[in-house]
């Protein structure tokens, strides 16, 4: 049951990036089934986010059209917290694929560049600090001339 769960939810993207479903983003902590009624765990990625409330709802709706599932749960909870180590190389590259720079993946040292997601250049410099939303900052790629913007570590 755990894997259909999982496969469905493969289903919910991120609002923001849609090409990042919330399994490779890290989010779903736990499934449980127990006799028809599901339920399932997910972290907030940065709090006080709008889009939890999307996914919620989106994560409920796929779950109702499982055929054994009677009743569904949806929490989310703080514990453990959802870090940006949490995020699979599949999730990475769907970040890149929507023109994000990823995290560094939890083995990088810090000294390990940025490099940009269209042409894999590391010549690249950080523009502002913040992008549209706090957990991103904008980088301008010296060698393709592209700005782009990177998920930040957390
Ligand atoms: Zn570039």
């Amino acid at each position: 049951m755990r894997d259909v769960v999982l496969e469905l939810l493969k289903e919910v993207k991120d609002p923001e990036i849609p090409t990042l479903n919330i399994v490779d983003l890290g989010l779903v902590e736990a499934i449980r089934f127990d006799r028809g009624r599901l339920e399932i765990d997910l972290l907030p990625t940065f709090t006080g986010c709008p889009a939890l409330d999307i996914i919620r709802a989106e994560v409920m709706e796929k779950a109702r059209t499982l055929p054994q599932v009677e009743e569904v749960a949806v929490r989310f909870r703080l514990s453990p917290a959802w870090s940006t180590d949490r995020i699979t190389e599949a999730g990475r590259a769907q970040l890149k694929a929507f023109g994000i720079a990823p995290p560094q993946p939890p083995k990088a040292k810090p000294a390990e560049g940025v490099t940009c997601p269209y042409c894999g250049s590391s010549d690249a410099v950080m523009e502002a600090a913040f992008g549209p939303t706090r957990c991103r900052s904008i980088y301008y790629c010296r060698n393709c001339r592209n700005p782009f913007e990177k998920m930040k570590e957390l």
